[in-house]
């Protein structure tokens, strides 16, 4: 268990996350206008989005079939019934005066999502509910110095609000639970998840109590745009509330936000209540009834699913927790993996797409699809290690040639006359000209000064360019020094 020291003993942190997150699709949730993202201010807005009079929403099928299908991606209840609520506020990028949302029937309700913590621990963390509601305008502060102004695009784009349990423990687990959920709406396709433009954004409910005490009261920190962002908010927040608390004084439930400047989190507004938003049944949309033949059939169309694949990658290939779980974090780097690895060694395999092609990569800020080694490249490869034509050490020389070049392992091989010398008398007539060499070292080895094998098997790698089998030298090297 995680937990925070104060002046006056030790504390519990507890996070519940909404997390807004935007659905990929090309028209908005009760309009047929663009989402396009960066397009010239107020250049996609329908009647419906900018809120006239007597404009009717119509719900876009295809939003409803995300939202189903991130439903059944977080192994949640699907309510066959749900209802569309007018969330009633005023501001000036709402021009309707309400948000369409879900309320007390939301579309999605329990389901859960694991989280695999770095100890190799796994924590289930509860899933409420995932309801679909529209996105406001956006207010602009910084285009004049006495003016706002106002851009409507993102009036009316369909937004899945993802609310979970307060079953989180510590920033940690928080950041570790969005990078999962984002995953898991990559790999389903239902959400870019792309922070930085805003589609996944995220609002952390955060209050501290003693060890096994009653849930505290808490504040919510708003729109939170990085992962980063979320767990820096959550430790300074929670800091804040047991330094209040221990200073005698309690904690208000209130809405803060999260001074990225400064580090801090300062008070927005008192918390409002569900009352305060006089929600209602929008009577211009019918209850949205789904046909139970049609979420069997969205379901029977899922992809294979990270926490699937990373269990299928440890019993099909043999490897270990972690290892399956770096793969599948994104589905591009599982799939290269899994197309290195078919009909070879699993741990080889997975040892040269996270070690030496991701290492590369990075350096170089490319993602698996830019890679400049394909797979097939790679397992060509790792066949010439796994046949003993290469070493090891010769492969990784090979393999930057490769991520610099382009050209297959093959031909790098033949070019350079980098093949393995598995000739047992080329081998042992380079260990005879190390031991000849080195008749006062051979005499201290027999001495008792043992550290000297790796002395000799250095020579002799060397000796040979570093092309001769290390396990050979090894082997015959004892057998030579035993008859010397
Ligand atoms: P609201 O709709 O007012 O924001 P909800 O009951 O829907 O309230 O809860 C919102 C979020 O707050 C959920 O993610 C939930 O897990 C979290 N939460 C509820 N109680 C606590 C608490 N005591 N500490 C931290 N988070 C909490
Ligand atoms: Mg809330």
């Amino acid at each position: 268990m995680s937990l925070i020291q104060g002046n006056t003993g030790d504390w519990e942190v507890v996070i519940g996350l909404e997390v807004h997150a935007q659905v990929v699709s090309k028209a908005k949730l009760f309009s047929g206008a663009s989402t396009q993202f960066g397009a010239e201010p107020n250049g996609q807005v329908s009647f419906v989005d900018a809120g006239f009079p007597g404009m009717l929403p119509v719900i876009n099928r295809f939003c409803v079939e995300q939202a189903v299908r991130t439903g059944l991606g977080l192994k949640a209840q699907i309510n066959l019934t749900s209802v569309f609520d007018r969330k009633n506020y005023f501001y000036p990028d709402l021009p309707c005066g309400y948000q369409i949302s879900q309320y007390s029937q939301p579309i999605v309700g329990r389901g859960e999502l694991l989280l695999d913590l770095p100890d190799g621990v796994i924590r289930r963390i509860g899933i409420t509910r995932l309801h679909l509601e529209m996105d406001a305008g956006k207010s602009l502060h910084d285009q004049h110095p006495q003016k706002t102004y106002v851009d409507l695009n993102r009036s009316g784009v369909a937004l899945m609000e993802i609310v979970s349990e307060p079953d989180l423990r510590s920033s940690e687990e928080a950041g570790a639970y969005m990078r999962k959920l984002r995953t898991i709406l990559r790999y389903l396709g239902t959400c870019d998840g792309n922070m930085e433009e805003g589609s996944l954004r995220c609002d952390a409910n955060i209050s501290v109590r003693r060890p096994g005490a009653p849930f505290g009261t808490r504040c919510e920190i708003k729109n939170l745009n990085s992962i980063r962002f979320v767990q820096q908010a959550i430790d300074y927040e929670a800091r804040r509330q047991i330094e209040v608390i221990e200073d005698g004084g309690t904690i208000d439930q209130e809405t803060r936000l999260w001074d990225t400047g400064k580090g801090v989190t300062r008070t927005m507004r008192s918390k409002e209540e569900a009352h305060d938003y006089r929600y209602f049944p929008d009577p211009d949309l019918l209850p949205l009834d789904l046909d139970p033949a049609w979420v069997d059939q969205i379901k029977a169309d899922l992809p294979e699913l990270p926490d699937e694949k990373k269990d299928r990658f440890m019993h099909d290939y043999k490897l270990p927790a972690y290892d399956a779980g770096v793969l599948v974090q994104e589905r591009p780097r599982a799939d290269f993996f899994e197309a290195v690895a078919k009909g070879r060694d699993g741990k080889l395999s997975a040892n040269w797409v996270m070690g030496d092609l991701f290492g590369a990569l990075n350096k170089v800020g490319l993602d698996v699809e830019q890679s400049p080694v394909s797979a097939t490249a790679l397992g060509g490869l790792v066949d010439l290690i796994a046949d003993n034509t290469i070493s090891g050490r010769i492969a990784k020389e090979v393999f930057e040639e490769m991520f610099a070049t382009g050209q297959p392992a093959a031909d790098i091989v033949e070019a350079k006359g980098l093949k393995q010398v598995t000739d047992i008398g080329a081998i042992e007539a380079a260990i005879a000209s190390v031991l000849d060499k080195n008749p006062d070292k051979v005499a201290e080895y027999h001495g008792g000064k043992e550290k000297l094998f790796g002395f000799f098997v250095g020579q002799v790698m060397k000796a040979t360019q570093g092309k001769a089998n290390p396990t050979m030298v090894n082997d015959l090297l004892k057998a030579t020094l035993t008859g010397r």
